[in-house]
């Protein structure tokens, strides 16, 4: 099978990744072998591939958005069915046994292992993953709509919640199923940075009733933030929509830079909560007390388990969120993460495998 394989982590403008030919691979029991059709392009693959994060697997095959069909079963696998369309996230195993898993954080466990960074990942023609750790995608996603979902998707949507947008009192099951319209009225939410995972938060947000402000540095970002219902997009620096009265109620960093913090803070209600929800930031620089005191919240947002992938896949099928996507053939992994690093993907980018 065809493959963008990285032997070691280099800039990504040195073109780290490699066309190479490698074995199909088999599933073991309990896994699926999946004929990608489509694969996302994340801003943790470029981690991987520049070496932020280090190797946990070398040689290795990123890509953790992955889309196919069901192509051979495991043994003992009863979740999916030979020709079914599954999606594939960054998690790919948990234990279920250590204390994390058992109290149902299973995105903090001791021993996950991660696609395309602990195994190979869909940055191939054939991957293979868990069968409980894959997913059916709803027929109204194409493919290509449906790969950015399973990383910036889940991991957006992971992330307002822990942003504490829909304020206590609204349960999380009737804010992330389809009743879950108009959930956070009145509240106004910051998106810093504005690439795949702020493109489908903004989304989810507007549908549960929110205000958004964008704040990036790239006009073709903004109009894409103001085309899907932000309120207004603007610079880091400045007040949300322009006016220094204007308090955001909760903030998402998506943007891989600490001194974001400090901005976001600046504009934050009292109580308010900053979620970062990169796998990587620069150092967040010191903090004034005041800019946190009166009971601000600053907190990390740490993978995802498999409830949210559920939820945000419903969620998904249901407002209905729509991608947009840059595609890439699969040959071309190199340009494409060249484009996230500098900016140049609108939405989300995405390797079209086979079609
Ligand atoms: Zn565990
Ligand atoms: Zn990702």
């Amino acid at each position: 099978m065809r493959a963008m394989l990285l032997r070691r982590p280099k800039s990504i403008d040195e073109r780290p990744l490699e066309l190479v030919e490698l074995q199909r691979p088999h599933p073991g029991p309990g896994e699926i072998l999946i004929a990608v059709s489509a694969c996302g392009v994340c801003h943790t693959d470029l981690h991987v591939c520049e070496g932020e994060l280090p190797p946990h697997k070398s040689p290795v095959v990123p890509g953790h958005q992955i889309v196919g069909r069901v192509a051979e079963l495991g043994v003992g696998v009863t979740e999916h069915a030979l020709g079914d369309r599954v999606g594939v996230p960054w998690l790919h195993w948990t234990d279920g046994t250590c204390r994390y898993c058992r109290r149902g954080d299973e995105n903090l466990c001791d021993n996950a292992t991660f696609t395309g960074w602990d195994v190979d990942g869909g940055y191939a023609e054939f991957a293979v993953a868990p069968a409980a750790f894959s997913y059916p995608l709803h027929e109204k996603l194409s493919d290509l709509a449906a790969a950015p979902l399973l990383c910036a998707g889940i991991i957006g949507y992971r992330s307002l919640w822990l942003s504490g947008l829909v304020p206590w009192g609204h349960g999380r099951e009737a804010a992330g199923g389809p009743a879950g319209a108009g959930a956070a009225a009145g509240r106004r939410l910051g998106l810093y940075g504005f690439g795949a995972a702020a493109h489908i938060c903004l989304q989810i947000a507007r549908y549960w009733g929110a205000e958004v402000f964008a704040f990036t540095r790239d006009e073709k970002h903004r109009r894409l933030a103001r085309e899907l219902g932000a309120a207004w997009a603007g610079a880091a620096d400045e007040p949300p929509g322009g006016d220094p009265e204007t308090k955001l109620d909760a903030a998402i960093i998506f943007a891989p830079a600490g001194e974001l913090v400090i901005d976001a803070l600046k504009v934050l209600d009292k109580g308010g909560t900053v979620a970062m929800g990169g796998i990587y930031s620069s150092p967040v620089p010191p903090i004034d007390y005041p800019l946190i005191y009166r009971e601000r919240v600053i907190r990390s947002v740490t993978n995802s388990t498999r409830h949210d992938a559920a939820e945000l896949l419903r969620l998904a099928a249901a407002i209905p969120i729509a991608t947009e996507t840059q595609v890439f053939p699969l040959e071309q992994a190199n340009d494409a993460l060249i484009a996230l690093k500098h900016d140049g993907i609108r939405g989300a980018a995405v390797l079209q495998v086979t079609s």
